[in-house]
């Protein structure tokens, strides 16, 4: 029989948000590699035969290298396994998953890539505001904090007031990434969201501006910052208050203070 390898996004957290198609490969896995950043709540729904192994940086085993899980993948496909290869988010996104295709190609080895929902997306969702917004965000940038070549350098063509930045892997150096922001050309009053486990149920939400990032608490990983006009907090909802309240107002004094009707309220 021959193997398959699922290169497989599991989202951000909560196993809602699995794809459907994720979901069902999962149920008939046989092998499956794992990140450390693949929710437990995710882990528990792998069916109790698959041969489940931590292939992330803090598996507690000497680090494996991305060449090691690329054989490791060639191998156990070559066995006949339906394999997957599960990482956080979405596995297209800061996921050496590039690497993982070539050589699965390399060794003639059938695989599928499994789309699934990136933090940015979750954390957005969590944290209720929009990653682009038509009156002032046009453009969204998905940064790395752990690039290679001249970050600052490279920083400086992507930021700009119009665009909405998600810095991945922000690490716990909050003052470092908000100086690198702001000789991007961003200003310290710009405003950000700081959002740790997003979609688990010990998600945490900061809102800060970067000049006063660093002061925040270091919240637990994986967090991811999300900086721009669309993180600043818009009092929709005390506005709707207002503004019902303004028209009570309004009916009273037009009405010589009779009560108004609960319909025009609404009106
Ligand atoms: N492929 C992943 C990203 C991998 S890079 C995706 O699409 O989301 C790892 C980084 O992703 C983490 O350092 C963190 O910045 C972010 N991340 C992953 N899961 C997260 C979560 N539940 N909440 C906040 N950030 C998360």
């Amino acid at each position: 029989m021959n193997g398959r390898v699922y290169l497989m996004g599991a989202g951000p957290g909560d196993p809602d948000l699995l794809t459907v198609t994720a979901a069902r490969v999962l149920r008939r896995a046989e092998v499956v590699f794992h990140d450390d950043l693949v929710a437990p709540e995710i882990l528990d729904l792998l069916p109790a035969w698959a041969q489940v192994l931590n292939v992330g940086k803090r598996c507690g085993q000497a680090c494996i290298s991305q060449d090691r899980i690329n054989s490791l993948l060639v191998h156990a496909a070559r066995q006949g396994k339906q394999v997957v290869r599960l990482k956080g988010g979405d596995p297209l996104l800061f996921g050496r998953v590039g690497e993982e295709m070539e050589a699965l190609a390399q060794a003639g080895v059938p695989f599928e890539v499994v789309a699934g929902v990136t933090s940015a997306s979750g954390a957005a969702a969590a944290a209720k505001i929009p990653l682009t917004d038509r009156r002032f965000a046009s453009k969204l940038v998905f940064v790395s904090n752990h690039g290679a070549g001249n970050e600052t350098a490279s920083w400086h063509d992507v930021v700009s007031k119009d665009a909405t930045v998600v810095v991945y892997m922000p690490g716990p150096d909050y003052g470092r990434i908000a100086a690198k922001l702001t000789a991007a050309g961003l200003e310290g009053d710009t405003p950000c969201l700081l959002v740790a486990r997003a979609t688990r149920r010990e998600q945490q939400v900061h809102r800060s501006t970067l000049a006063q990032l660093a002061l925040q608490p270091k919240l637990p990983a994986p967090a991811l910052l999300i900086v721009g006009e669309v993180t600043r907090a818009r009092p929709a909802a005390a506005a709707e208050v207002l503004t019902a309240l303004e028209t009570v107002l309004s009916l009273e004094e037009t009405t010589g203070g009779v009560e108004p009707q609960a319909s025009s309220m609404h009106a």
